[in-house]
C-alpha cells in the first residue's frame, strides 16, 4: 500500500514519529465518547498493520499485548506503520460487558453502516477509519465469560499467506476456523485485508502466559512480514500442532464439576476428563473425551447444568507430538525471551 502520506482521523502521520489519535464515536446521553488509537510510523515505508483488543469488551488481554508491545525498543527500526487500537469497544470495557449498551455484539456488525444502530456506527467507523488503511490486522480475543483459551491463532489455513504468518505468530495451537457473518474477520478479509485472530486467556482476567506468548507473537508476525529487522535468526523454529475442527463437549448432567485435565492436555477417545456429581446425591456422572485430541478451551465454572459447554476439544490424533510441542510452547513463554525484558519497560524514543 503507498503510503507517502498517512492520515487517519483528519491527522497526518509523519515518517518516524508515533502519534495518539482520538477518533470521535457516538456519545452517550452527553458524555463525547473517543476511540482512542496510537499510530506507529517508521521511517521507512512498509505496510500498514492494525493490532485490535476489546472488540469484546470483557477481553482483556489483548490491551495488556498491546501496552507491552508498544515499549519495545525494536519498534524503533519499524518499518511500515502500525496502528494500535487497545480498546474497540469502549463502552463494553467501563461495564466489564462482552457488548455494546444496545446488547449487540459489534463482531457481528462489520463492516456496518453510518445509519445503522449504534454497533453497525462504531463498525462503520472501525472499518473505514482502521480497518480499510491496512494490508493485515491483528484482531486479540480471550474466551467468552467463565471460559479460558488455550494460546490459539484462529485464521483459514487453506490461504498460504495467512498459514504462514499463523506459523510465524508461534502459538502453540493453529485452528482452521470458519468465519461468522459480520465478523470483523470474515468482512476483512473479503475486501482483501487479512485477519490473524488470537485467542488466550479469560475474559475479566489478565492471564501472563497468553500475554508474554501474544506479544512474541505479533513481533514475530511483523518480522515475517518484513517490517522488523530479524533479530531472532538463530533460534529454532517452533511450529504450531495445525487442527482442522474442534467441538465443545457439552455437560450431560447438571452439578458441581471435578475436572481431571486441564487447558492444553491431551485426551484419548474414551478418557475421563470430568466428573459431575451432586451434593446430596452419591451418583457420579462422568465427561469422556468423545475423540483423541487437545483441550484448547474450557469452562471456568464449579457448577454446570445439563448443555453447558464444558471443554472445547481439538481433533487430533498424534497425542505424544501435541504433548511435546504445547509444553514447550507454554513453558517458553514464561521464560525471559531474546527481545523482551519485562522487569525493564522502557519507553521508545523515537527520531
Ligand atoms: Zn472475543
Amino acid at each position: 500500500m503507498p503510503n507517502s502520506s498517512f492520515i487517519l482521523g483528519g491527522v497526518e502521520v509523519l515518517r518516524g514519529t508515533n502519534v495518539t489519535i482520538n477518533i470521535e464515536l457516538p456519545k452517550l446521553y452527553n458524555t463525547p465518547t473517543q476511540l482512542p488509537i496510537r499510530v506507529l510510523r517508521g521511517k521507512k515505508d512498509g505496510p500498514v498493520v492494525f493490532i485490535s483488543a476489546a472488540i469484546h469488551g470483557n477481553e482483556l488481554n489483548g490491551i495488556e499485548i498491546i501496552r507491552r508491545f508498544r515499549k519495545l525498543p525494536i519498534l524503533k527500526n519499524l518499518k511500515g506503520t502500525i496502528i494500535l487500537v487497545p480498546i474497540v469497544n469502549i463502552y463494553g470495557v467501563m461495564n466489564l460487558s462482552r457488548y455494546l449498551p444496545d446488547r449487540r455484539d459489534l463482531n457481528r456488525h462489520f463492516p456496518g453502516s453510518e445509519k445503522g444502530s449504534l454497533a453497525s456506527r462504531i463498525a462503520d467507523i472501525f472499518f473505514k477509519e482502521i480497518v480499510q488503511k491496512c494490508d493485515l490486522g491483528i484482531d486479540l480475543h480471550t474466551a467468552s465469560i467463565h471460559k479460558s483459551n488455550l494460546p490459539q491463532i484462529r485464521t483459514n489455513v487453506d490461504n498460504k499467506y495467512t498459514l504462514r504468518l499463523a506459523k510465524a505468530f508461534e502459538a502453540p495451537v493453529i485452528l482452521h476456523s470458519e468465519i461468522r457473518d459480520g465478523s470483523l474477520r470474515a468482512v476483512a478479509q473479503e475486501k482483501g485485508v487479512p485477519i490473524l485472530l488470537y485467542e488466550a486467556g479469560e475474559a475479566l482476567r489478565f492471564d501472563e502466559q497468553s500475554i508474554r506468548i501474544g506479544v512474541k507473537g505479533i513481533v514475530n508476525v511483523l518480522i515475517a512480514n518484513g517490517m522488523l529487522p530479524n533479530v531472532l535468526s538463530n533460534k529454532s523454529k517452533k511450529f504450531p500442532v495445525i487442527v482442522r475442527d474442534s467441538a465443545w463437549l457439552r455437560a450431560t448432567d447438571s452439578g458441581i464439576i471435578r475436572t481431571v485435565k486441564a487447558l492444553g492436555d491431551t485426551v484419548r477417545k474414551g478418557e475421563i476428563i470430568a466428573y459431575i456429581n451432586e451434593p446430596l446425591d452419591d451418583n457420579i456422572y462422568e465427561i469422556v473425551a468423545p475423540y483423541d485430541g487437545i483441550i484448547i478451551g474450557k469452562s471456568e465454572m464449579p457448577l454446570i447444568q445439563e448443555g453447558d459447554a464444558v471443554f472445547h476439544i481439538a481433533n487430533f490424533k498424534k497425542l505424544a507430538i501435541a504433548n511435546n510441542k504445547i509444553l514447550y510452547f507454554c513453558e517458553d513463554a514464561l521464560e525471559d525471551c531474546e527481545f523482551i525484558n519485562y522487569d525493564n519497560e522502557e519507553a521508545i524514543e523515537w527520531l
